[in-house]
Parts: structure tokens; C-alpha cells; sequence
């Protein structure tokens, strides 16, 4: 694709930092007109940084230093999003920047099995770290209030190969009615006015104006407003905006804190090149100055675009809910359990529980451990779609073989990531192959990519049009 017509950053934003930023001025205005950056975020669900390290198709470039299983993508023509190893779900593409909230929600290590919210998840950066750092324990629930969004969330999270994240498709407000004071942490990532983003978006560039940012800080309030009844007492609320402006980050949170009178600032971990939060930018009198517990990240000082984040703690003692551990999917019947048996027992060699089985229309869900009880709610993704229930059998569906690590298929086409094998399977295409017939998992160099049906020699396709 054709770069997009460059588009001067915006002088009224320049006019504003000019002042905020002092000395620093002139390094961040130099900074602003440079490339972006681009980090790689290795799934740790997968594999370990060290493995990745000895297998990566190119060169990783420096560690991000807030993020033990990232790097900084050096300059260089290689395209990592088009690698095979992407598609298996080896890693994420993410702004070294967009790495600091979930690290910092998780700066508090946790404590058992804990529930966590992503409440603005789409595309879904934030929640395929988050989902890293719980490790398959406790349960996320990922939520997208824009429908157009949910494929592109869902997808990445297929890909991802999480057991315990369920995805929801609804309002703040509707999330909080039925889920009040349940989550131990709960993530912010709030849409804002995008100043952080300039280098990379010339379209967040054309669209911002004063009244932009007025605009944002009043959504975002009201947002906060609502996340805020999400979290337990005792529970971690983490705000995030990829915009450096002041009435967007530190005033919406002073706001909140006024306005509940619980919660408290969560001193953040000041990794090399963060800035503290400036609440003197607003000039709030000095009880404000514990936002300053909030961390900046700016392009001049870092390897990464603008992003800011800050934790809350909330320390009133209101009592907090427990949904019951129920969902109006039913259990699979005798026949279509039947089905899954003599798949999975002929297929595969992993231990998948078949009390967290449930069916929603034709598909063969595996739930998260810990699923309460969804209510009403708007639910595309309620775990891992494992295939389909047909008349007279099982069929695997791709996100199953994305879920699969190596060693847990029983038949297997293994191909070489540059082989024209491979780049015939993505494209669609049979291949010849012999061996046994039926179901198999195309895998590259091990990793499941897909699924294939062996007939007579030949392998079909079974790669989703959508993911190709
Ligand atoms: N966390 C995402 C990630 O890391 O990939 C990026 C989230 S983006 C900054 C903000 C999200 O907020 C968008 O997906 C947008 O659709 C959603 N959003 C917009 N208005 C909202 C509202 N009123 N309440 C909740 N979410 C909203």
C-alpha cells in the first residue's frame, strides 16, 4: 500500500506542548517528524522469549525495557506481519509504547485466580498481553463496544491461543449493571484524541482540533465514570490514552478520584526514559500531586510513540459481587459429545475438560474456567470455538488448531516457513501429500497454522478465506 499523503503536525498542538515541555520542546518536535517505531511482543502462551529469539526470521533489535518479552524492531524491509510465524500466533505487533499498560496493570503481581477486564479490547494489543501476563489463569473478558471492531479483536485473540478470555459486544454502562464491583482489574485503554499516534496516523494529524481534546476528556470522564463501579474494593483500575494532552490523562483522573472519593493513586514503576504524570500541567493544588504517580511516555525520551497510563486502587469497602458460575449455553448432548470423543481421541493430545464443553448453535464451544454467569450480554466470543456439530459428526474449526501447541496433534503436515508448500496451504490451495487420511494439522516448523482433510493423496484446504 502507498504511504499516505504526510499531513503537517497540527501547529495548534504544537503551540500547546511548546510551553508543557519547556526545554524539551525542541528534542520532541524533532522527534514528532521521525519514522515511528515498531516493537514485537513475543506470545509467551506459545513459547518463550528464548526460543523465539533462536527461531526469528530476522533480526529483533534492542529488549523493550518495561516489557521482558519484547523488542524494538530494528529498521529494516522485513515484513514480520506477513511471516507464517504471525499467523501461528508466535507474536504481536504492537508500538513499543502500547506495551506499557499491561505491564503496569500487572505491576501488582497477582493473587490467585483473578477476574480482569479489557473494556475498550478492539483491536486487541492490550488484551493479548494481558492474557500473556495471567498465563491461562483466572478469566479476562475482553470488551468491544463497536461491532465493526469485534472480527478484527476476535480474530487476533483466535490467533493468540488464550483458554480463559470470553468477548464481550456491549456498552460500559450495560457491562456494569450486570457486572458491579466484580472485576480485580479492569483496564481503561480510552479512545482519545490520538496525539501520541501522530507519527504512524496522518489521519489522527487531520482530525485533531481543540475541541477535539474538550470533546474526548468529556467521553473519557464518563467512561471512567462507569469502569470505576466495575472494579472490587481492594481492586486495580488502569487508565491508558495514546494522547499527551493533560485534560485527557491526569485531569479525567482527578475528576474521578473528586468525584467517588475512592480511589487512590497506585505509584507506577519508572522505567528508563518515563516522565511522571505532570498534574501541575492543569496547575491542580498540591493534593493532586499523587497523579504524579502516573507515568508519560514521549518519542524523544524512548523507543516508542506517546502513551500515557496511570493505576488506580479502589479502597472504599462496598461489598463486592460473585455471579454465579453459570451460562445459559447448554451442555453437548450424549450424541454430540459422542461426536467430539471420537475426534478429539483419534486427533488430539491435549487435555481439554469436557465439563467446560457447551454448544451455541452449531458450534462446539470450550468455556473458560471461571465463566459467570453472561446474563443477557452480548457475547461473540464465549471461549474457544473448538468446530462444528454436524448431522453425524465432528469437524475441527482453525481457532482449535490455534490453540494447539506442538506435540498435541496426533496427524500432521509439517511445512517449512519458506516453502512454497506453505504459501500454496495460505493461499488456498490442495497440496499433494501422502500419509494417513482424514483430519490434520498443518503446522510450520512445528507450530499449528491450520487445518487440512487427507483424501487420496491430496490435502484440502481448510484455511478460512477471511484469514488469508
Ligand atoms: N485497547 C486496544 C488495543 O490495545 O488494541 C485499543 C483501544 S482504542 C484506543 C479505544 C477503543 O475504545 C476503540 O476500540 C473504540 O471502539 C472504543 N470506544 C469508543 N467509544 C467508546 C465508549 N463510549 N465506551 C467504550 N469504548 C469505546
Amino acid at each position: 500500500m502507498p504511504n499516505p499523503p504526510a499531513v503537517p503536525l497540527p501547529p495548534g498542538f504544537l503551540a500547546r506542548m511548546k510551553p508543557l515541555l519547556g526545554e524539551e520542546f525542541d528534542s520532541f518536535e524533532q522527534a514528532m517528524q521521525q519514522a515511528p517505531v515498531s516493537g514485537l511482543r513475543v506470545n509467551t502462551l506459545k513459547l518463550s522469549v528464548e526460543q523465539f529469539t533462536a527461531m526469528t526470521p530476522a533480526p529483533l533489535g534492542q529488549p523493550v525495557s518495561w516489557c521482558e518479552s519484547a523488542f524494538v524492531l530494528p529498521d529494516s524491509d522485513f515484513r514480520f506481519g506477513g511471516h507464517p510465524f504471525h499467523q501461528a500466533g508466535l507474536y504481536y505487533l504492537q508500538d513499543p509504547s502500547a506495551m506499557s499498560p499491561a505491564e503496569m496493570l500487572f505491576s501488582v503481581p497477582m493473587r490467585g485466580d483473578e477476574t480482569v477486564l479489557d473494556l475498550a479490547a478492539a483491536p486487541g494489543g492490550k488484551t493479548t498481553h494481558l492474557a500473556a501476563l495471567m498465563n491461562g489463569r483466572g478469566l479476562l473478558v475482553a470488551n468491544e463496544i463497536k461491532d465493526k471492531r469485534v472480527g478484527h479483536l476476535i480474530q487476533n485473540l483466535e490467533r493468540w491461543g488464550a483458554e480463559n478470555v470470553v468477548v464481550t459486544n456491549e456498552t460500559p454502562e450495560r457491562l456494569a449493571d450486570h457486572f458491579s464491583a466484580f472485576f480485580d482489574r479492569v483496564l481503561v485503554d480510552a479512545p482519545c484524541s490520538g496525539e501520541g499516534m501522530f507519527r504512524k496516523d496522518m489521519g489522527a494529524r487531520a482530525d485533531w482540533s481543540e475541541d477535539m481534546v474538550q470533546g474526548c476528556a468529556v467521553r473519557q470522564g464518563n467512561i471512567l465514570r462507569v469502569a470505576a463501579k466495575l472494579v472490587k474494593p481492594g481492586g486495580y483500575l488502569l487508565y491508558s490514552t495514546c494522547t499527551f494532552a493533560p485534560e485527557e490523562d491526569e485531569a479525567v483522573l482527578q475528576q474521578l478520584m473528586d468525584e467517588t472519593g475512592h480511589f487512590r493513586v497506585v505509584e507506577l514503576p519508572k522505567k528508563p526514559g518515563f516522565m511522571v504524570g505532570r498534574p501541575d500541567w492543569l496547575g491542580l493544588p498540591d493534593t493532586a500531586m499523587e497523579l504524579s504517580g502516573a507515568v508519560r511516555l514521549f518519542p524523544h525520551r524512548l523507543p516508542g510513540e506517546g502513551h500515557f497510563a496511570c493505576l488506580l486502587q479502589r479502597v472504599d469497602a462496598e461489598n463486592e459481587s460473585n455471579l454465579p458460575g453459570e451460562t445459559r449455553l447448554p451442555v453437548p448432548t450424549r450424541q454430540q459429545l459422542g461426536f467430539w470423543r471420537e475426534f478429539a481421541g483419534k486427533l488430539l493430545n491435549a487435555n481439554l475438560m469436557e465439563e467446560r464443553l457447551r454448544v451455541a448453535g452449531e458450534r462446539l464451544i470450550y468455556l473458560p474456567q471461571l465463566t459467570p454467569s453472561l446474563g443477557r450480554l452480548r457475547v461473540p466470543m464465549p471461549g474457544i470455538w473448538l468446530g462444528f456439530l454436524k448431522k453425524d459428526r465432528f469437524e475441527p474449526a482453525h481457532p482449535l488448531a490455534l490453540f494447539l501447541r506442538p506435540g498435541q496433534a496426533n496427524n500432521t503436515l509439517d511445512l517449512a516457513a519458506d516453502s512454497r508448500e506453505l504459501v500454496a496451504y495460505l493461499r488456498g490451495e490442495t497440496l499433494p501429500s501422502d500419509g494417513l487420511p482424514g483430519w490434520l494439522v498443518v503446522t510450520v516448523e512445528g507450530w499449528p497454522i491450520g487445518w487440512g482433510k487427507r483424501v487420496q493423496g491430496v490435502v484440502k484446504n481448510h484455511y478460512p478465506r477471511g484469514w488469508m
